[in-house]
């Protein structure tokens, strides 16, 4: 499936969000992709950026700050952190019609600033182990779907959904799959109608303090379960979202993981951590001693891309950032990321790392 709202610029490269590495109206760059790339944009979360009594000045914040695309952080409205206490909000039990209306100015402030909702994140877990019954089928029978024809409100065409956490219950990973894949398939029919591609992402797990692999984490099984899926559907329901801290926890290699999956990586979760934490920091904030390099594979990140020819949203998940630094800094801090950004664009279209 086309990626939903790419426009081809005219020299044959993707770019999105108005005109590549020019001044926009307000003398800041509106997207800064450097040519020769064939990277379509740069984005990140909405979260900690664009409120909802306001969403205007946030997306005007994000385009001001260099980004072209965002991340709509549809699971801050239903947290894990509310979800895995077995409690729930009611914010999804408004029907389609009013979370539409609710979304409208986000939708209209997203496009006044020229900037494309690439890709949301959908409410998570999606089934709370050991939760009741009562829970789990509202999660699997009303958030889901309900965030599912939000996206199509969005005009997004990528919605990530993290796999069932259960590896450890049911005593296999593939025991596991099968749980995920139960739950694919209640909303596959969805995607393909909605025409929106449900990104797997790979996740960590933690026993007793130690780090270890969560769901989707092998690139081998993760292709061959996405091809078989998209087959029985024959359409591109399901696709990868490759999270570099998530990876880098789970001691991930990443050229191999990246290559594996190929272009079945649709979207990105792009932050940095110490190797012990799930911390959703700035690239590069991290090493392991003082002298030494960076803590995440930056290097092998790249290599993956240029080698699989990644042509989609280098994409920030760093809300955390923006809670870190003093408010008064936020511009600032955005403005680093997506300098960063476009730094990733020009290695992964040019140069040999
Ligand atoms: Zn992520």
């Amino acid at each position: 499936m086309a990626d939903a709202g790419e426009s081809t610029g005219a020299a044959g490269k993707h770019v999105a969000g108005g005109s590549a590495g020019t001044a926009g109206r307000h003398g800041v760059r509106e997207s800064a992709v450097p040519s020769g790339s064939h990277v379509a944009g740069i984005g990140v979360q909405t979260k900690n950026v664009v409120e909802d009594g306001r969403p205007e000045e946030g997306f005007r914040m994000l385009r001001d700050a260099g980004f072209s695309c965002a991340d709509f952080s549809l699971n801050y409205y239903l947290t894990n952190t509310c979800l895995y206490r077995m409690e729930r909000n009611s914010f999804f039990d408004r029907s389609d019609q009013e979370l539409e209306a609710y979304f409208s100015p986000h939708k209209a402030g997203a496009r006044d600033s020229g900037i494309r909702i690439h890709q949301m994140h959908m409410p998570y877990p999606v089934y709370v182990p050991n939760g009741k019954k009562e829970l789990n089928d509202y999660l699997w029978q009303v958030v889901a779907p309900k965030s599912m024809r939000l996206c199509a409100f969005f005009g997004c065409p990528y919605i990530v959904v993290h796999g069932l956490k259960l590896s450890r219950q049911l005593g296999s990973e593939e025991a596991e799959w099968e749980w995920t894949e139960r739950f694919i398939h209640t909303i596959a029919p969805l995607a393909k109608e909605l025409r929106i591609t449900i990104c797997m992402e790979n996740l960590y797990g933690n026993i007793g303090g130690h780090i270890v692999e969560g769901p989707c984490c092998d690139g081998r099984k993760a292709a061959d379960r996405i091809d078989r899926i998209n087959d029985r559907y024959g359409a591109e329901v399901l696709g990868f979202c490759f999270d570099t801290g998530h990876a880098n926890l789970a001691g991930i290699d990443f050229e191999d993981f990246i290559t594996t999956l190929g272009e079945r990586i649709k979207v990105l979760h792009i932050h940095d951590n110490d190797g012990v934490g799930d911390l959703h920091q700035i690239p590069f904030t991290f090493t392991k001693t003082r002298e030494n390099k960076a803590s995440t594979d930056w290097e092998g990140f790249i290599r993956g891309l240029r080698a699989i020819r990644f042509d989609k949203v280098l994409s920030f998940e760093t809300a955390p950032v923006l809670s870190a630094f003093p408010d008064g800094l936020k511009s600032e801090a955005l403005g680093f990321i997506a300098k960063i950004g476009e730094w990733f664009a020009g290695e992964i279209g040019e140069r040999e790392v």
